[in-house]
């Protein structure tokens, strides 16, 4: 019974994984106000392990642990109650003790117990004097002990500890890394992540086999990587299949990244799946202190994902790599406040030229970002970054919504145009998107031909088939539709053949160098209008820059352009004043 009881309570310290971490900060102040109340200069939080005293803080003390035999840490926890030996030299049991021999001649010990009424350990002060403890500063003790277990309970369920691997979290990671930098400023350590899946393995694991299987998964990893680093190290659980740690200090990069390889490759050559046949791992070197301890992380984890990028095993944190995704990020976010701020986003307009008669015969719509701060931000840089996220469907609704209104104060003023319109992949995944669009056009009176779709070929190829069904609902419905940046993308030309679309818009990375001479972009260009012409369809060339490409492209039979050469993306009422100033308008 009495082995039973004790079985149960080595395991509620472990589960704990308290034993070796850090010291904290937390207890640290606890065991200082111990000292003080008492006036002594030796204090303690000492847990009882199977056969040492470990000091998950201490004041006074060298060692970090002591045998647990004849500690009367020990018997507090087995006890449970306050333990006070006002003489070492007189009492019966510690007289001969170790402490005894370092010359402790007084001890008072308060006892760490758990809700489910383990005795973990004692908050302990030690005096090389005899001495006698009042009831006040027992109490004191009692309430400091009450304190430490707080600490130690709030730390298990404020999210320290994963419920499924067991390992501290990423906040006990953070945690642990600014302890650290208390105790060791300036040492150089690398933090590593890695990560032992893509996403769309997790996916597979779980649709084949169940959650529970990944979770079975997650512990046979959590246990293989504590297993690999010893019971010096701690490994953390920082996010589904993403595990980190820290390297000891002063290691060689180069050595050390042969071997976390290695190591990562061992784990994977014993695991029970294929789980880990995708590992990716980033390392970040850093001085503790130095950096805060959420860069750490987040640098070691933007080293992983840029590893899995790159179809590589392991990746060093690259700060230029860093300050760009951080600008992603901080871009996603402030591009939502932009949508509802009403002053940062503006629409420009490009005329679209024909080019045997110099007519305008419509705009292309473009996206402007004023950032309040950062100034105007390129839609090329924007743009790919939101069109990921679930700001796609109302970014292009905001496009739209300004795009028809404009559309109708032109038609109003007499202005006869097409407008077209750019929209994003994830646009053809809403399926009111037609609908949406129809709503917008009648609500102005407007007809569909007046409008125009504008979708990139490797748009397309993201869905192929979807995007086809989408594309087809769209012409029925009378909306002109029309590939963009055509010749970067990868369609199969019988692919292009059955997207119903009226026109192809010739990337200007062809168009922009075209020159009278018969160079390569001549060969490409004429030769990809005349495809265009045998599908059936108009062309469009953008980035004509100069009358030499316009002439050029005239001679090839290509029908309509845009680019710097006739107009730069306009402002509403700049756009106005070119229309007005083209003579050819009146021809
Ligand atoms: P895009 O649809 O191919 O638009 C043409 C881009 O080429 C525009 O860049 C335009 O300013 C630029 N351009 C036009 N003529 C010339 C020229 O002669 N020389 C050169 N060098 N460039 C020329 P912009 O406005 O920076 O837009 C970049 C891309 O961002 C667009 O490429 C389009 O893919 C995307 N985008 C812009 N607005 C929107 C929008 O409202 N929605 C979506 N989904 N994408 C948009
Ligand atoms: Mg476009
Ligand atoms: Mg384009």
């Amino acid at each position: 019974m009495q082995d039973y009881r004790e079985a149960a309570r080595l395991d509620a310290l472990h589960q704990l994984k308290l034993l070796d971490t850090p010291p904290s900060e937390h207890f640290d102040r606890i065991t200082r106000m111990a000292a003080q109340i008492f006036g002594l200069p030796i204090a303690a939080v000492s847990l009882t392990d199977q056969d040492r005293q470990w000091f998950k803080s201490r004041v006074g003390v060298e060692h970090d642990s002591i045998p647990r035999h004849k500690a009367p840490c020990a018997e507090v926890a087995e006890a449970r109650s306050l333990v006070v030996i006002e003489d070492f030299a007189t009492h019966p049991c510690y007289a001969d003790s170790l402490l005894a021999e370092h010359g402790t001649r007084f001890y008072a010990g308060a006892p760490l117990v758990t809700k489910d009424g383990y005795g973990l350990g004692a908050l302990c002060v030690i005096g090389t004097e005899p001495r006698i403890a009042t009831p006040e500063e027992l109490a004191a003790l009692n309430d400091l002990a009450a304190m430490v277990m707080e600490q130690i309970e709030l730390q298990h369920s404020f999210g320290r500890i994963d419920p499924i691997s067991g390992l501290p979290t990423r906040a006990q990671f953070r945690e642990d890394l600014a302890d650290l930098a208390l105790d060791c400023p300036g040492q150089a350590r690398v933090a590593v992540v890695a990560d032992l899946a893509r996403d769309d393995q997790i996916a597979k694991i779980v649709g084949a086999m169940g959650a529970v299987r990944l979770d079975e998964l997650v512990r046979e990893a959590s246990h293989a990587i504590q297993n690999a680093l010893g019971a010096e190290r701690t490994a953390y659980h920082v996010g589904t299949t993403q595990f980190a740690f820290v390297s000891p200090p002063d290691v060689d990069l180069a050595a050390y990244l042969v071997l976390l390889e290695r190591g990562f490759e061992a784990i994977r050559a014993t695991s029970s799946v294929r789980f880990v046949t995708s590992v990716a791992i980033g390392v970040r070197p850093f001085r503790l202190g130095e950096v805060p301890p959420e860069d750490v992380l987040r640098g070691a984890a933007s080293a992983a994902q840029d590893a899995r990028r790159n179809d590589g095993a392991i990746a060093v944190f690259s700060a230029a790599r860093d300050s760009e995704m951080r600008r992603h990020y901080d871009l996603l976010q402030d591009f939502g406040a932009a949508l509802e701020a009403g002053d940062q986003l503006r629409l420009v307009y490009q005329p679209r030229v024909d080019l045997a008669t110099g007519r305008c015969l419509g705009a292309e719509t473009l996206l402007r970002w004023r950032h309040p701060e950062l100034g105007e931000i390129s839609p090329a840089e924007f743009i790919p970054i939101i069109e990921q996220t679930a700001l796609a469907r109302p970014t292009t609704q905001w496009v739209l919504d300004h795009a028809l209104d404009q559309l109708a104060a032109w038609q109003a003023e007499g202005l006869d145009l097409t407008l077209s319109v750019n929209i994003s992949a994830a646009n053809l995944m809403e399926p009111d998107l037609i609908q949406r669009i129809q709503l917008g056009l009648m609500a102005r009176q407007l007809r569909p031909a007046q409008l125009e779709i504008e979708l990139t070929e490797s748009a397309m190829m993201a869905q192929p088939e979807k995007a086809l069904a989408m594309l087809r609902e769209l012409a029925e419905a009378g909306i002109a539709l029309a590939i963009d940046d055509f010749g970067t993308g990868h369609s199969s030309l019988a692919y292009l053949q059955q997207v119903p679309a009226h026109v192809v818009k010739i990337d200007q990375a062809f168009v922009r160098g075209l020159s009278a001479a018969w160079g390569a972009d001549y060969v490409l260009v004429e030769t990809m209008v005349s495809l265009i012409h045998k599908l059936g369809r108009r062309v469009v060339a953008e980035g004509v820059e100069t009358a030499d490409a316009a002439t050029i492209l005239a001679g090839m039979g290509c029908e309509e352009a845009q680019g710097y050469w006739f107009a730069r993306p306009l402002e509403v009422a700049a756009f106005a004043d070119w229309v007005a100033s083209r003579p050819a308008l009146a021809a």
